[in-house]
């Protein structure tokens, strides 16, 4: 099959990013992560003194952002204003402002449109939350990726222990709040498709994360 899209959404800490990205690697596509774009524009929120719940005000700085969004899974490099940002949008301080600035309305569309076009590229995994139920409805294969909380709060732990200070229970509790802000939120929550395949990871590694998608992959045609 030449073109496809392989829609990947689910909570954080599921691994998600490095699955995705693991399976575009081995099936020479693009990778999109969706979440890296929502992390840019709150750092520009936050950059420009803005308040992340203002939505009118944030709607207001889409149109001065000049950003790249990077789509080879190989060299992941997210510029903001031609600056490297790839460490300034994983701060504690961006990942607790990034759920009310993807709430925003305004925000979602402005980035959907960016998104859809980057998919429209083919042969794409992209990864996020509403990317099955709103950015590629028609995607070749939706995958849904779970994982039990605390394990996720354990691999968020494991993955930022260098960068925060954190314990595991303040982790956990910051995902919590995060995942229940995604779901509820008005606009294109976090959801499974009703056509996606549900994947647990709680009992497995990334390696076995990435061959159940690749096998869910080829039997749709997709190699
Ligand atoms: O995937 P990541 O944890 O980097 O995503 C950061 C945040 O971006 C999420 O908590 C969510 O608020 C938002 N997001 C979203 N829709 C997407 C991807 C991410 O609302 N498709």
């Amino acid at each position: 099959m030449s073109d496809f899209v392989i829609a990947i959404d689910g909570p954080s800490g599921t691994g998600k990013s490095t699955v995705a990205r693991k399976v575009a690697a081995s099936l020479g596509a693009g990778y999109l992560d969706t979440g890296a774009m929502y992390r840019i524009v709150t750092l520009a929120v936050l950059n420009a003194g803005i308040d992340p719940y203002d939505d009118d005000a944030v709607a207001g700085l889409l149109a001065t952002l000049a950003f790249v969004s990077p789509t080879d899974p190989d060299a992941q490099q997210h510029l903001l204003d031609g600056a490297d940002v790839g460490g300034a949008i994983r701060t504690a301080e961006v990942t607790s402002a990034v759920s009310p600035v993807s709430a925003n309305p305004a925000v979602r569309a402005w980035l959907k449109g960016r998104q859809q076009e980057l998919a429209a590229a083919g042969r794409m995994v992209v990864e996020g939350r509403d990317i099955g139920t709103v950015i590629t409805p028609d995607a070749t294969l939706k995958i849904y990726l779970t994982a039990d909380e605390r394990v996720r709060a354990l691999r968020r732990h494991t993955d930022t222990a260098a960068r925060t200070a954190g314990d595991v229970e303040t982790v956990r509790a910051s995902l919590a709040l995060r995942d229940a802000h995604d779901t509820n939120r008005a606009h294109a929550p976090l959801m499974a498709a009703a056509d996606a395949v549900v994947l647990d990871s709680t009992d497995l590694e990334i390696s076995q994360t990435v061959e159940a998608v690749l096998t869910l992959a080829a039997e749709r045609g997709i190699r």
